[in-house]
């Protein structure tokens, strides 16, 4: 055996094992709220946007698509090498190590550098929020509210002639947004923005992705090829994820509440849509007829982006993006997310109970 491939079966043995710790770790939610959400990851994530965060385009892009091609290139070896005469099993499965070796390293470097975030105890935690569930008359108020929110924030905007959001003041209202809520909740701390837009944004439409965080360089990277109004709360959301707010859940109800501690009122508003069209999900499922009277008192404006969105979603529906939300449902559900993608309408909950205890939305 050379010394090459003995390496190679140690890494894969001290992977595995790293691996098994993960997963043994996972159980100890207040240690890892602790010790991991709230002091190693914290050091971790300004570290990772403050080396890439200067870096104009997407690093953590362009190292997807290395590994991606590797992956490949690794597969399509041992592919060729299966259908190759004369060769022995040990040489048709080499190629195999290096694939194996490439999985383990990204599913141990995933968990140690970010994915233990999912098993913390988390925002509801922190703020002490005490969520039940939601009864009618509370979904009622609560859709009524965010509406005139919504309504009042879209004729700001309108009024002002303030309809079109640059990616630059995008990401820089959305910081001061999250400095804002850092006087009021000292634990949200972002320090050294890493936002950029995706390399892969147009691709993204027909997969279905808005935004996504990258572990391994700390990058937030946000769909720029989506509507407008959409993307700013996108940008708060995927802060949030930088933050160690690892659940959908807790990223969106996090990037809601930095969103309103800004003064941007582009981005006020793209936020209050988001938050309105879970709560109303909520509302139409316990009572159809309450949301859709409800929705009539939407401003205008309002009624007129959310049909240019669901044009962009019906122009860009494939076949891909049933399989991507598959695939995604299964990744959260592993994740400690019972609920899967419906997870993304939890925050309904949160939102009740912060209006309760704080008195404001
Ligand atoms: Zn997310």
């Amino acid at each position: 055996m050379t010394y090459r491939k003995l390496i190679r079966i140690y890494l894969i043995i001290a992977l595995i094992i790293m691996a098994l710790s993960i997963f043994w770790l996972s159980g100890f939610h207040d240690w890892i709220e602790q010790r991991y959400a709230t002091t190693f990851f914290p050091v971790l994530g300004s570290a990772l946007r403050f080396l890439f965060g200067w870096i104009p385009f997407s690093i953590g892009d362009l190292m997807y698509s290395t590994l991606g091609i590797l992956f490949v290139y690794q597969l399509g070896l041992f592919l060729k090498g299966i259908f190759q005469k004369g060769t022995v099993w040990h040489q048709k499965l080499q190629p195999l190590n290096g694939a194996v070796l490439i999985v383990l390293f990204v599913y141990v470097y995933f968990y140690l550098f970010w994915g233990l975030n999912y098993y913390r105890r988390g925002i509801e935690f922190q703020l002490k929020l005490e969520p039940t569930t939601a009864t009618r008359s509370e979904l009622l108020s609560l859709n009524a509210l965010l509406i005139s929110r919504l309504n009042a924030s879209k004729q700001v905007c309108l009024q002002n002639n303030d309809t079109l959001m640059t990616s630059e003041r995008m990401f820089s209202s959305a910081l001061e947004g999250y400095h804002t809520m850092e006087a009021k909740f000292s634990f949200i701390r972002y320090r050294y923005a890493s936002l950029k837009p995706s390399l892969f944004g147009k691709i993204g439409n027909y997969v279905g992705f808005q935004g996504y965080y990258n572990p391994f360089t700390g990058e937030a990277q946000i769909n720029t090829r989506i509507p407008n109004f959409v993307q700013p709360f996108v940008t708060c959301h995927e802060m949030a994820h930088q933050l160690g707010y690892a659940s959908e859940s807790e990223a969106n109800f996090v990037g809601f509440l930095a969103a309103i501690h800004s003064k941007d009122k582009l981005l006020q508003y793209s936020s209050y849509l988001d938050m309105f069209l879970s709560s109303w999900n909520n509302l139409h499922a316990i009572d159809s007829v309450a949301a859709k009277e409800l929705r009539k008192e939407l401003h205008d404006g309002v009624k007129r982006d959310l049909r240019t969105y669901k044009e962009f979603v019906l122009q860009h529906r494939t076949f891909l993006q049933n399989w991507t939300n598959e695939l995604y449902d299964y990744y959260l559900r592993k994740n400690r997310q019972r609920k899967g993608i419906g997870s993304y309408n939890e925050v309904t909950g949160w939102l009740i109970a912060y209006h309760k205890k704080f008195h404001v939305l």
